[in-house]
């Protein structure tokens, strides 16, 4: 029987897994298909519901999985097939190449400040942009940049390119990287690879898209950041301060909402308070959650966050205002109808299977449920169970969770795998 454990995902929970694993002595191989490990929780500022720094809660997992040996870790990997069964699982991994040494780079910026070549940052939500050669973010880790061939110019019609190269005083871009393969053999394998938002032409309804003030749940993250955007500034898309906010808690889009999106709102206005306090927000809930179904604490908490709060029975009509500076906003509720005006709208949103989850149910070969997430055989039982035996689901691979529930269920999914060992589980 192996001993080697594959987890899929650098999330914060295949990094809590991970760290689990080796603080028990278990070798690990992480594969993470971006050049970053930290996952979704890289992207906020804050860890909701007691507004914790995410950086200060993250990053000494990510110094410790990065300088652990019992750790390997995969940025830019990808597991290609899986045969075998419990026990002794016989991975194809593909590593692609970034064509930077990751010993010789400090991570100084000269060669993306160098690089002529833009597109838009997908990690910024498409909202600023990044070089062909880069990182996602300041702070990212490791923070080491890669080049996307899809973009370089040197793959595109200009093999002379070499102002990145010219650029690194610490020679270590190298064109001459390649994708490689290898094969490891593990005895479990944890599946962590999170969930992602719908994208945001799912609500155009919202006018998202043709104005400025009309923002996702994972844009207004980063516009928060400090390392996003706008340094964290709070603007709209054209770079104007709002006078004015509404938050649509349950915006629709794909998916079905959880107790975890209503709460989620409420981040948003923790987060206007902080840097807009002038702002007396409108929040707009769906009537299906009316105070009764809510729980208590959320309803209370949007009150004393000096909000209105209008609980609407037709989902609210969105406009642009005559002069186009402002959002109208208009709704009908169970006394009447509601409307506003606003410069600045934030759109709850709901949790869907990362496109990593759904390749890597189908690739692992595991049933998926009705939301597309890892299914389990024994919801009663356990959460981190897959239908194929060895093959565990932590954090939002098996659905909507927050971070504390995320980093429990790969302390679960990491007692499986030990249990697994010593023939205690079948
Ligand atoms: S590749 Fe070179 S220039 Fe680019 S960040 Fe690394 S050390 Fe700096
Ligand atoms: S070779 Fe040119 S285009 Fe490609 S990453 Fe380097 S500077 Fe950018």
């Amino acid at each position: 029987m192996a001993s080697d454990i594959l987890v899929i995902g650098a999330g914060v929970a295949g990094m809590k897994a991970s760290l689990l694993l080796a603080s028990a002595g278990r070798h690990v191989h992480l594969i993470e298909s971006t050049s970053v490990i930290g996952g979704r929780l890289i992207r906020c500022e804050d860890i909701f519901p007691a507004m914790e720094c995410a950086t200060c809660m993250v990053s000494p997992m990510q110094q410790e999985i990065l300088r652990n040996d019992l750790i390997d870790v995969v940025t830019l990997g990808e597991v290609l097939s899986v045969e075998g069964s419990k026990g002794e699982f016989r991975v194809k991994i593909l590593k692609k190449a970034s064509c930077v040494d990751p010993i010789a780079c400090i991570g100084c910026a000269e060669c993306w400040n160098a690089c002529p070549v833009e597109k838009n940052n997908e990690f910024e939500e498409n909202l600023s942009k990044r070089k062909a050669i880069s990182v996602p973010c300041a702070g990212a880790l490791p923070n080491v940049p890669w080049i996307d061939k899809d973009i370089c110019l040197r793959w595109n019609g200009d093999e002379n390119c070499n102002l990145c190269t010219e650029a690194c005083v610490f020679e270590a871009v190298d064109y001459s990287d390649e994708d490689s393969e290898s094969e490891i053999t593990v005895s479990d394998i944890i599946l962590a690879t999170g969930f992602q938002p719908p994208p945001g032409k799912s609500f155009e309804r919202f006018l998202w898209g043709s104005n400025p003030g009309v923002f996702t749940a994972s844009e207004f993250e980063r516009y928060y950041s400090s390392n996003g955007p706008t340094s964290g500034e709070l603007l709209t898309k054209d770079g104007q301060t709002p006078d004015s906010a509404a938050v649509i808690v349950h915006a629709g889009g794909i998916g079905s909402y959880s107790n975890i999106n209503t709460m989620y709102s409420l981040k948003f206005l923790h987060y206007l308070k902080e840097k807009l306090p002038d702002i007396h927000p409108v929040v707009l809930l769906d009537a299906s959650y009316s105070p009764d179904k809510l729980q208590d604490r959320y309803h209370q908490e949007w009150r004393s966050a000096d909000t209105d709060v209008i609980i609407y029975t037709q989902v609210p009509d969105v406009h642009t205002t005559k002069d186009g500076k402002s959002l109208s906003i208009t709704c009908k509720t169970e006394g009447g109808s509601f409307s506003a005006e606003v410069d600045l709208l934030l759109l709850g949103t709901t949790m869907l299977p990362s496109s990593g989850t759904a390749k890597y149910i189908e690739l692992l070969d595991i049933e998926g449920n009705e939301d597309g997430f890892a299914g389990n055989p024994e919801p009663d039982h356990s959460s981190v169970l897959t239908t194929v035996s060895g093959i565990f689901a932590a954090g939002c691979a098996s659905g909507p969770l927050d971070i504390a529930a995320s980093v429990t269920s790969a302390a679960a999914a990491v007692g499986r795998v030990l249990a697994n060992s010593k023939g205690r589980v079948s």
